[in-house]
This record gives C-alpha cells, sequence and structure tokens, in this order.
C-alpha cells in the first residue's frame, strides 16, 4: 500500500480516520474546480455530473460569485448577527422578493433549517390565523419525500434508514402517497395547516408526478385554507428549466424553501419565502440563526442570483438538457429500465437484472464522469447548468461505453 498512496489516499485515509462514517463517498478528491470541472490533488480530471445535489448550478468557481465573496470578505465585514443591520441583507431579501413573487423572506442557512423553519411558520399561521386547537396542528408530507436530516425531518421520512435509532420523532405529520390527489384529500382534515412537497422527488429517485398533479393539489389547498409548501431546495433556481419547477405547472405556493443553488455552492445559505400576512407570524424572538442573513452569504447569494438570470440558466437548462437526454435516450442499453427527466435533472434508473447503481457510477468515474446513485437503482445526472454542447458530447460517448458493455459488479 505504502508504494501506491496518492496525496488522494492521504486525503480520504485522513477523512475516514478522524470523520464520523455518516456518508459513502466515491473514491475521489476534489481539490481544483472550473466550471463543470474538477482536478484530483493527483491531477487526474473529471467532469462533476452531481454538482454537489444542485448546489453547484453556477459552476465551480464561477468568476461573478467569486469576486462578490471576496468584495465582502474585504470589507472585513463577514458576520454581523441579526443583532444589527448588515449593508448587503436588504438587496438579497429583495433580490429572492423579484424571483419568488413573494413579499418576504426569512433568511437561515442549510435547507433543513429552512424547511424547519416553515414547519414553525405553519404551524403558528395554523394557531394564530386558521384557529386550529393549541398542539393540533398537523402538516401533510409525502411518501418518499427528502427534507433534510434534523430529527423533526427524519421523523416523516417513509425511509426507514433516515429513521434507524433516532426516535422519537416529532408529532404533527401524516404521510400520503406522492402523485395520488385521492390519498391526500381522504387525510385532510380540520387541523390540516400545510402540506411540504417537492416538485420532483429527486433523492426519491428523480420522481415526477402526473401532470397536472401539482396544479390540482394547489387548488385543494387553497379551497381547504391549507398552506401549499413548495420545498425547491434541489429542483429550484434553474435545474429543471425555470426558475422554480413549480413553474412547469403554473402553480404559486405559498411558500417556497430555497437553499443550495442560491449560493452557487460557495457557503450555506437558504431561505423560506411567503407574504407578509403568513411571514409576519414570526415577531421578533420568535426565530433566529446566528448566521442566517450573514452578508457574507447575502452577497454570494445576490450574485449567485444574478448569474442564474443574466446567464440565461434557466432556458440553457432547458435546451441542453432536452439534447442530453434525447442522446440518452437514444443508447440502447441493456441495463436501463428507465430515463426520468425535467430540464438537467435526469435520472436514468437501471434494471435489477443489471444489479444496482453504485458500480455503474465507480464505472463512470474510471471514465472521468463523477455522479452518484440515488435510491439504489438510479444513477442521477445533474451537471453545472453552465455545461456545453461539446462537454455534454465528451460525457455521452463515455456513458454510453458505460451503459452499453457488461454491467459492472
Ligand atoms: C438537500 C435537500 C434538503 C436539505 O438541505 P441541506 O442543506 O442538506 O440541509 C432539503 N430538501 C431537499 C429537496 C433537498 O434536496
Amino acid at each position: 500500500m505504502q508504494n501506491t498512496a496518492t496525496k488522494s489516499t492521504e486525503y480520504m485515509d485522513m477523512e475516514a480516520q478522524y470523520g464520523a462514517h455518516n456518508y459513502h463517498p466515491l473514491p475521489i478528491v476534489i481539490a481544483k474546480g472550473q466550471g463543470v470541472w474538477v482536478w484530483d490533488p493527483d491531477g487526474n480530471k473529471y467532469m462533476d455530473c452531481l454538482a454537489a445535489y444542485s448546489a453547484l448550478n453556477q459552476g465551480y468557481n464561477h468568476p461573478r460569485i467569486m469576486k462578490a465573496a471576496r468584495d465582502q470578505m474585504e470589507t472585513g465585514v463577514t458576520l454581523t448577527s441579526r443583532a444589527f443591520y448588515n449593508p448587503r441583507l436588504g438587496e438579497f431579501l429583495k433580490k429572492v422578493a423579484e424571483i419568488s413573487g413573494h413579499d418576504r423572506a426569512l433568511p437561515m442557512n442549510t435547507g433543513a433549517e429552512a424547511v424547519e423553519s416553515a414547519i414553525k411558520m405553519a404551524r403558528r399561521w395554523g394557531y394564530d390565523v386558521k384557529g386550529v386547537a393549541d398542539d393540533k396542528a398537523e402538516i401533510i408530507a409525502f411518501n418518499n419525500n427528502f427534507h433534510g436530516r434534523t430529527t423533526t425531518i427524519v421523523g416523516f421520512s417513509s425511509d426507514k434508514e433516515y429513521q434507524k435509532g433516532f426516535g422519537p420523532f416529532t408529532p404533527g405529520f401524516t404521510l400520503v402517497d406522492y402523485g395520488d390527489v385521492e390519498a391526500f384529500k381522504a387525510a385532510i382534515n380540520e387541523n390540516t395547516v400545510a402540506i411540504l412537497i417537492e416538485p420532483i422527488q429527486a433523492e426519491g429517485g428523480i420522481l415526477i408526478p402526473p401532470a397536472g398533479y401539482m396544479k390540482e393539489m394547489a387548488e385543494i389547498c387553497k379551497a381547504e385554507n391549507i398552506l401549499f409548501m413548495a420545498d425547491e431546495i434541489q429542483t429550484g433556481l434553474g435545474r429543471t428549466g425555470k426558475m422554480f419547477a413549480m413553474e412547469h405547472e403554473g402553480v404559486q405556493p405559498d411558500v417556497y424553501l430555497l437553499a443550495k443553488a442560491i449560493s452557487g455552492g460557495f457557503m450555506p445559505v437558504s431561505v423560506v419565502t411567503a407574504n407578509k400576512d403568513l411571514m409576519d407570524v414570526f415577531d421578533p424572538g420568535s426565530h433566529g440563526s446566528t448566521y442566517g442573513g450573514n452578508p457574507l452569504g447575502a452577497a454570494v447569494a445576490t450574485e449567485a442570483i444574478n448569474v442564474l438570470i443574466d446567464e440565461k440558466l434557466c432556458e440553457a437548462a432547458t435546451e441542453l438538457g432536452d439534447y442530453f437526454v434525447g442522446k440518452l435516450r437514444a443508447i440502447d442499453s441493456p441495463h436501463v429500465k428507465e430515463i426520468r427527466a425535467r430540464g438537467l435533472l435526469v435520472g436514468v434508473e437501471i434494471k435489477a437484472s443489471s444489479g444496482v447503481a453504485r458500480p455503474f457510477c465507480e464505472k463512470l468515474k474510471e471514465f472521468g464522469i463523477l455522479a452518484k446513485e440515488t435510491h439504489a437503482s438510479v444513477i442521477r445526472f445533474a451537471p453545472p447548468l453552465v455545461i456545453t454542447k461539446e462537454e455534454i458530447d465528451w460525457a455521452l460517448e463515455r456513458i454510453e461505453k458505460v451503459l452499453t458493455t457488461d454491467a459492472p459488479v
């Protein structure tokens, strides 16, 4: 082993020795990045088709976002806490209002924190506005959901792996089948305050609900005085070809949850958006976060959104997604059961007879492509939206090789 030790193995060994083992990463160390490309410390080059679970929609090392970060850092003010005002937060919140169509935004850090915040907001709205009896509020979520990893959130996961050993869980959540309007209707009662739903279940395996489903769900929510809360943490900000995936069905939710690409992969920034009547259930002291709304994050995220708009990355996701998926579908593979895609969020489901997705991802890595399995049988391709046609062709050549030779084990 001594002789084959590389910088990469050194870094991987150190993480494995000193870190918690709560991930099973592919054996690659990313030491440098530019656009869709990354390099390991030993000089090997790869195309990143995961893009940090769609946090890097704008690509690695985007010059404008990098400059915004540098400029803000040079002011010497990276964190003020919300005990004081800072010069960058207002413009960020205004930008979020412009894209979301909502009056207000609550800044937090991670996606899970945005979800937690939305749960608190929905519950308080239930009591203060809807008139639900104390401590009775119920939120409806969906089988195969992914909303993060806090104890409350994993408590309403349908994935036993996310829950095992972590109970007892927070009450007040009901799960129904995703894509099934009747199941949702049957689950509604006088205490239902909100639904929490992903436009596409990405972690669930790129599961796309039937056409018209979101629109119908939104109509029912409106009629029943239930908040429609859309978790666009992964699907939002251009990934599916629209700023928000809900736009595909013309739905304007009561609440958007955003994180990941809102800061272009630079640092944790998340927001909950809503109109005044809802957001104003929060009053001073009711909620907070030390780093939430920090000026460095606000400066970076403002520019990350500007880049999405100025570089027309939503349009790029549609056009390049269609191109990529068209060619992907044309590959005559004995291993592919189904391809599910919207924009540049692409899932390739592997047939049971060909094993699971991970060995395919390991094989892709040998060919210079980084992709990660989701839900055992699905390979997710979600490259930065700044990818070019030529780069897609480069990837397709290699993907074709992996999908048309014997199943790796
Ligand atoms: C990633 C993700 C989250 C959680 O975000 P974190 O920043 O990892 O806490 C929540 N919902 C969805 C849909 C996600 O993809």
